[in-house]
């Protein structure tokens, strides 16, 4: 059975010097492996058009157990992150973190939008990456499965009492009068975060944060994602290393 489908490459894995298999982070199938026969050879332009971060409609045999490429075609290439390393550098990590989040077979609709739309925005410089990363990583927990209930204190039920604390491992808020366990959130981060994980699609990205509180949202949010996707990611180390402050 032939299938179209849209999806961004990941990585690849070269299996011979002809063959190799891409990992893909499709539109509705999570992140699966296709087989790219003749790869290495520039065959119908399949290379350039399987850069790693690029947007492809992929013409695909859909076998018993494996996925195999007829064509690739390149739908966005994102050119200007390939000049951009803190940003080609996040959007990696990004690429990892669906990797390990949304297996062959999950249901990969909104967190497909939603990496498609910070890989926009990283090329376009069109945020600060501090808050595009914050954005992905809480909202790509959400979609995954671990939104955190950021309602209320979960003993008291106050959902204005300060100060606040977030429990990263519960992804619950305790107040300060009921104990306080957890990371203190000023109500700054507070709110960008109840923005992340509850606000439309459209209206995402939609929210400033000025210093110091951008850089406890970024904290935050890193440290919630590590411990629900339980990995620790080489691409951000790498990240980190070139990342551009400035932006
Ligand atoms: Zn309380």
């Amino acid at each position: 059975m032939h299938i179209k489908l849209k999806g961004v490459v990941l990585r690849k894995t070269a299996i011979s010097d002809h063959d190799a298999y891409l990992h893909v982070f499709t539109e509705d199938r999570g992140v699966v492996s296709v087989l790219a026969r003749g790869i290495g050879r520039g065959k119908s332009g399949m290379s350039a058009a399987a850069q790693s971060l690029s947007l492809c409609e992929f013409t695909l045999f859909a076998g018993r157990d494996r996925y195999i490429a007829n064509a690739i075609d390149l739908v966005e290439p994102f050119v200007e992150l390939r000049s951009n390393l803190s940003g080609l550098s996040l959007a990696a990590y990004f690429g990892e973190i669906v990797s390990r989040l949304f297996d062959e077979g999950t249901d990969s609709g909104q967190a497909f939008r939603l990496f498609l739309n910070c890989l926009f925005l990283l090329s376009k410089k069109a945020l600060p990456e501090r808050q595009i990363k914050s954005i992905f990583e809480l909202r790509v927990c959400a979609l995954a499965g671990f939104a955190p209930d950021l309602s209320a204190c979960r003993l008291c039920g106050s959902g204005s009492a300060q100060p606040m604390y977030f429990d990263v491992q519960e992804g619950t808020l305790q107040c300060g009068a009921c104990g306080g366990a957890g990371l203190l959130v000023n109500p700054s981060v507070l709110a960008a975060m109840r923005h992340i994980v509850y606000a439309p699609g459209e209206k995402l990205f939609r929210f400033t944060l000025s210093p110091p509180s951008d850089r406890q949202l970024y904290s935050v949010t890193e440290q919630y994602l590590m411990l629900k996707s339980e990995k620790v990611y080489p691409s951000l180390n790498f990240y980190r290393s070139v990342a551009d402050e400035s932006i």
